[in-house]
């Protein structure tokens, strides 16, 4: 079985977008229980590396680390377990939330702005980012960066998601890295 509800919500994610194609190379920022790593094993994930906080017991076919995506060591580390670029980099990452709507919608866009740096040092050429954002969607700054770095950038609610939870999903598909470049 999933290890996590969450499992869910990427199952519908990836119905949609299918990111997870037999082969591709994966990072999960914010392992932990493991729900999203066991579904991109199961769609055929060739190599997974995985980080989070907290330990997580092993899943078969990926590697998943105790740590803090934003040391500033992570990026390579994650790279070398892949044996190269990522095609797909998700974040379900999550702070412990305080109750206070407006510092928890502060500290997970905070989140998703790092998983998004951490994505365009690890992506290959036309990879994928996915990254749980809040209510309104990914705030401006980041949502323009995403939009010069990826070819598409679309948010989905997945049915999984309680209705009443403002949390949201951004999916970036067609990384550009030539466009970074640029700017
Ligand atoms: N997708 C997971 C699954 O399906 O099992 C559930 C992830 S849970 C909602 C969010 C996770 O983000 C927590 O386990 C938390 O420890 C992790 N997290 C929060 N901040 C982090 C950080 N700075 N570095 C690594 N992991 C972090």
């Amino acid at each position: 079985g999933w290890r996590s509800r969450a499992a869910f919500k990427l199952i519908e994610i990836d119905d949609r977008f299918s990111l997870l194609k037999p082969g591709v190379k994966v990072i999960d920022l914010g392992a932990a229980p493991g729900g999203w790593t066991q579904v991109a094993v199961k769609r055929g994930a060739s190599n997974i590396a995985g980080v989070d906080l907290l330990p997580v017991d092993p899943v078969a076919g990926a590697t998943i680390i105790e740590g803090d995506f934003t040391d500033p060591a992570m990026p390579d580390r994650l790279k070398e377990i892949l044996g190269g670029p990522a095609d797909v980099v998700m974040s379900d990452m999550a702070p412990n939330t305080t109750g206070h709507a407006a510092t928890d919608h502060v500290r997970i866009m905070g989140l998703a702005e790092g998983a998004l740096d951490f994505a365009l040092q690890v992506l290959a050429e036309g990879g994928s980012f996915v990254a749980k954002v809040f209510q309104g969607g990914s705030e401006k700054e980041m949502l323009d960066s995403m939009k010069t770095a990826f070819a598409t950038v679309r948010h989905v609610k997945p049915p999984a998601s309680r209705k009443e939870s403002s949390e949201l999903y951004v999916v970036a598909t067609g990384f550009r890295p030539e466009r970074l470049k640029d700017e």
